[in-house]
């Protein structure tokens, strides 16, 4: 390629990371089904053993590989799927089904792989679920061989890599930053509130996504620079923008060293009104880093992503294991977790989006008041793990009371059925996420059956501003501070004070400081964000009075175009907070 090119995105993911690019193949294959003339059998089964031995030399290829940048730490992995190309299960399976039943040998593969998962499902040993995806992934190469395209050596990123790719779903996501520690991810699509950036905030991974084309722009081993604070990438920086790049690293590290030191300080404010820091977390690895970031506690624990890139679902042991976990490193700290938030771009392995508007669709509590099976296992684990610490528990999505009161049934019933097995149960307080405006908009007659209110504004404001929060299209149209989501925002705060219970939120709002002096004045008790948001939060906090927050509040509601409210909050923070405000650039997370 040519001289440097700049290219700018949205700031997913603050960090800055100066690294070799790696490009994710995420070509999807459909399988092709074809019934064959008796003669056609057997050179049917003749490509099926050339795939076979074609898949093999690509896997030796990648361990060669793999090998030579990590040494054989990583490798066993692939000893493995290697064993399972040679497995009767597969060979001999997919060999009688090409005999037998006269199929095309990619459906015959498919078929035989169906079969090993299904026998490994109904072993309980953990080891051998997890196999159940190594089977998908070496179907898979062996369809690609013959299909005649050979899948691209797929080996994993090496450690450090910037990983490039179209899209990532939040499991892609998920799977590279938990096992393979790269260094920063770029994407041509995505939006600051998609779940694959907040997963990368969580995890304190520069992120930039929206950039588009950048899978065009990078090739693998290209140098890249990521500044995921202002949304830039660098393809093939020059030597001397490398080394003013990883001096900004350094400084940005140091910056964050010094935001630690507040760890253990409240989130009191000068006229002595406390607001309660916790924290958002997808897996029970965040806590620690939470802790570390003074979180005192989880708000919202987003339990579909125990779901996410896998092909079967978390039984009730794995729940529990899971939550109890949580409450166990965190007691006595409360930990509100919510039941499966699952549907619109959230979906397990295997399972399409079916509605035309997913987002609308069955999602959520709804999917899960529809799937006891799905829902049941999930509110036993809960409630067992409930005796190891301080457990709440939050549903999502809850459109009116119908709903609310068919879940407090459910978990309910799975309270009563524990008890007749012997368990001693007590049921924890229970909340809803208000994120639908019908919700909002019957606050008082939902706080009136609940424990506690946490607003999730990511959907609040999609639902309320009709902006899909997804599209990058018009992502400048989500804006936090429009009139309708602040009367929204203190309608339901006015319902909680009113039942008498806390209101919380969860929502990617909650963590922008620029907008701590708004919440504040809305009356939050608690504001649940990803950990690296805590320091900056409370250090407004701590420098606030509640009383200016309500004063703002009142004068943002006399406004009414979302440009003043805006440009109100913002002369107001940079009075009182000179070096947090900028002089460029729209408030708000996601109005890139
Ligand atoms: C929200 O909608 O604000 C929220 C916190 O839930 P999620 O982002 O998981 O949809
Ligand atoms: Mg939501």
């Amino acid at each position: 390629m040519g001289g440097p090119a700049t290219l700018r995105g949205i700031a997913a993911s603050p960090g800055i990371a100066v690294g070799r690019v790696w490009v994710l193949d995420q070509r999807k294959v459909k399988t092709p089904r074809r019934d064959l003339a008796p003669e056609e059998v057997p050179a049917e089964v003749r490509r099926l053993h050339l795939a076979l031995a074609a898949s093999d030399r690509q896997l030796a290829e990648v361990r060669r590989k793999v090998e030579q940048l990590e040494g054989t730490e990583h490798t066993a992995i692939i000893d493995m799927h290697r064993m399972m190309l040679k497995d009767e299960l597969l060979v001999a399976e997919a060999e009688r089904l090409v005999r037998e039943e006269r199929v095309n040998a990619e459906w015959a593969v498919k078929r035989a792989v169906r079969k090993i998962k299904a026998a490994f499902s109904d072993v309980a040993d953990p080891y051998f679920k997890e196999r159940r995806a190594d089977v998908d992934h070496v179907g898979a190469r062996v369809i690609d061989n013959l299909l005649g395209e050979a899948p691209e050596v797929q080996e994993p990123p090496p450690e450090g890599a910037v990983v490039v790719a179209r899209d990532l779903s939040p499991a892609d996501t998920a799977l590279l930053l938990h096992e393979r520690k790269v260094a920063a991810f770029v994407t041509d699509l995505g939006t600051q509130t998609s779940h694959t950036a907040i997963v990368a905030r969580a995890l304190g991974v520069p992120a930039v996504v929206g950039v588009a084309r950048v899978t065009q722009a990078a090739a693998r081993g290209d140098w890249i620079v990521v500044d995921g604070a202002r949304g830039l990438v660098v393809v093939g920086p020059t030597a001397g923008e490398r080394d003013d790049y990883l001096q900004a690293r350094e400084r940005y590290l140091a910056h964050e060293r010094e935001q630690l030191a507040t760890r253990d300080l409240p989130a009191t404010t000068l006229d002595g009104v406390t607001v309660r820091l916790v924290g958002n977390i997808e897996f029970a690895e965040e806590v620690e880093g939470l802790v570390a970031h003074g979180g005192e506690g989880v708000g919202l624990y987003r339990t579909e992503f125990l779901f996410l890139g896998r092909g079967d679902l978390p039984d009730e042991e794995e729940h529990y294991r899971n939550y109890r976990r949580v409450l166990e490193a965190l007691a006595p700290r409360p930990v509100t977790i919510r039941t499966f938030d699952l549907g619109a771009d959230k979906l397990p392995v295997g399972v399409k989006a079916r509605a035309e508007n997913p987002a609308l669709g069955l999602r959520a509590l709804r999917y899960c008041l529809r799937q006891p099976e799905l829902f049941r296992p999930q509110l036993r684990g809960l409630l067992r793990a409930g005796r190891h610490g301080n457990l709440k528990v939050m549903f999502p999505m809850v459109s009116g009371v119908a709903e609310l009161r068919a879940a407090r049934r459910a978990l309910a019933d799975a309270a009563e059925e524990l008890r007749r097995e012997g368990q001693e149960v007590s049921l924890p307080p229970v909340g809803i996420m208000v994120e639908l405006p019908s919700a909002a908009l019957i606050a008082d007659r939902l706080a009136a059956e609940c424990d506690f209110l946490s607003i999730g504004t990511n959907d609040l404001i999609q639902y309320t501003l009709a902006i899909d929060r997804q599209d990058k299209e018009v992502a400048y149209l989500y804006r936090p501070l429009h009139l309708a989501v602040l009367r929204t925002l203190a309608l339901i705060c006015d319902a909680g004070k009113r039942a008498g219970i806390p209101v919380s939120m969860c929502g990617e709002m909650a963590g922008e400081p620029l907008y701590a002096l708004v919440l504040l004045g809305l009356g939050l008790s608690e504001l649940s964000m990803n950990g690296p948001s805590i320091p900056p939060v409370k250090r407004v906090l701590r420098a606030a009075r509640a009383a200016d927050g309500r004063a703002l509040l009142d004068r943002l509601l006399a406004l009414t175009a979302a440009d003043d409210i805006e440009r109100t909050v913002r002369d107001e923070m940079a009075r009182h907070f000179p070096d947090l405000v900028g002089t460029e650039g729209p408030v708000g997370p996601a109005a890139g």
